[in-house]
């Protein structure tokens, strides 16, 4: 998908982007840099609690275990919309 930046007006592909993290106070801002201009792009608010929860989602799918799966993804994604305003 291609995006257009607002500050340089510049097409980027979003399969380019590299999503960054940097920690802001009790929350982790996720966004994305503009490979050209270095413009930053908020995406979303994680905390360490959506962090531990992303991990262990990632455990379970490693393990296939689709019920854990469910029950966390269900928990995670409360916690970000939460966490959001969504
Ligand atoms: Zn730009």
């Amino acid at each position: 998908m291609l995006i257009t930046c607002a500050i340089c007006n510049n097409d980027i592909n979003t399969a380019d982007l590299v999503l960054s993290e940097r920690p802001l106070g009790k929350l982790i801002k996720v966004f994305y840099t503009c490979p050209y201009c270095g413009a930053e792009y908020h995406v979303m608010w994680h905390n360490d609690e959506t962090k531990e929860l992303q991990k262990k989602l990632d455990q379970a799918r490693a393990n296939n275990d689709t019920v854990a799966f469910n029950r966390l993804q269900s928990v995670f994604k409360k916690k970000l919309d939460k966490l959001n305003n969504r």
